[in-house]
């Protein structure tokens, strides 16, 4: 399949094609979606067949608003899916409610709820409203690899294997979006994302729980490897400057070929293959992934990452997707917690 670059100043043939059955990968403000006709079951499993997605791994749905979350949700609505739809969409928050069957099982991965979201991006915005109807999008990657943040991140996994990339230029949050499921009472939060725990809970005005260990299929998808790159990841998460050292000099010997993504201060230690991490956490959410990709285009024999972890706003994202794609852990005994994987 030949796969073309469309510009993102006009939609009509990116529309058409949708309509028509296909996929296209188009800019989200989170990451790139690979989109398709939600109610279409053929059209969406094209999806899961380009990204090598397993098929028990649903599709977040792509509405334009709270009417879109009306025409999906099977009975009552909850009041908190209301309650975050009102107040943080468009933006970068799924809801998870009950669903009707406007919503095959296929891009359900089987099970009786669905996710939905309104992007914010403009470009998203005028598909879904060009298609007239609800577009099922997963990242724009190949299964297991970092979510893509640009057009050439597409590219360079699904090139071939979908007819169509919208260039949108960067996205700006660089993290997929935050998941609750509201399906339950109280709220879990299945995902973290640029919308932290304590914004939902005060926008809620109660908990909203973290899932538990061990119940995974609360949070499907979330079993498999995500996010990560074809060199090693090794995470150092650690305060102390002169612990950290330490960490760097062994695995320096281990990993001769190594790149590193740190701290401006610590170029000095790899100063061949540095990419700077930026003092946020919003920085670094959304310089992480595109971060990892350039870092492996090198061939780095590991791709070493400095950052401490913490569970404040979108510090509890950046760590949950550090989790994810590290190999390797190295913290301080007995001080840094346990990661959730
Ligand atoms: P992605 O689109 O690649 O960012 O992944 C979407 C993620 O949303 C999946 O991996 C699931 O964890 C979650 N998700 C989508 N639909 C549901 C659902 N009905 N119930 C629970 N989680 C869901
Ligand atoms: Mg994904």
């Amino acid at each position: 399949m030949v796969t073309e670059l469309l510009g993102a100043d006009n939609l009509s043939k990116a529309i058409r094609a949708l309509k028509d059955g296909e996929v296209v990968a188009f800019p989200t403000e989170t990451v790139y979606g690979l989109g398709a006709d939600a109610t279409n079951s053929r059209a969406c499993q094209k999806i899961y067949e380009a990204k090598g997605r397993p098929s028990d791994n649903p599709l977040i749905v792509h509405v334009l608003d709270i009417r879109g979350l009306e025409s999906v949700v099977a009975g009552a609505m909850p009041k908190t899916a209301r309650v975050l739809a009102e107040k943080f969409w468009p933006g970068p928050l799924t809801v998870i409610v009950a669903s009707n069957d406007t919503i095959p099982l296929l891009v359900r991965g089987s099970m009786p709820t669905v996710a939905l979201r309104a992007p914010s991006h403009p470009v998203a915005r005028e598909l879904i409203e060009g298609v007239g109807r609800p577009l099922a999008a997963p990242s724009a990657n190949l299964s297991g690899r970092p979510s893509p943040t640009r057009a050439i991140d597409v590219w360079q996994d699904l090139q071939g294997r979908i007819p169509y990339i919208i260039d949108g230029g960067d996205s700006p949050v660089g993290l997929e979006s935050t998941i609750v499921d509201c399906s339950v009472e109280p709220p879990v939060l299945l995902r973290p994302g640029f919308i932290g725990r304590e914004t939902l809970e005060s926008a809620l005005g109660e908990r909203v729980l973290l899932p538990e260990a061990g119940t995974p299929h609360k949070a499907p998808g979330m079993k498999y490897r995500h996010y990560a790159p074809r060199a090693p990841v090794i995470w150092i998460n650690m305060r102390e400057d002169h612990h950290i050292e330490k960490a760097l000099f062994q695995l320096k010997k281990e990993f001769p070929n190594m790149a590193l993504m740190a701290p401006r201060k610590w170029q000095r230690m790899v100063p061949e293959s540095f990419l700077a991490l930026g003092d946020t956490a919003e920085d670094v959410a959304h310089g992480l992934f595109t971060g990892f990709r350039e870092l492996d285009d090198g061939n780095p024999d590991a791709i070493v990452v400095i950052w401490e972890e913490n569970d404040h706003g979108v510090g509890l994202a950046v760590a949950n997707r550090l989790g994810k794609a590290a190999a390797r852990f190295v913290k301080q005994e007995g001080t840094a917690r346990q990661v959730r994987k």
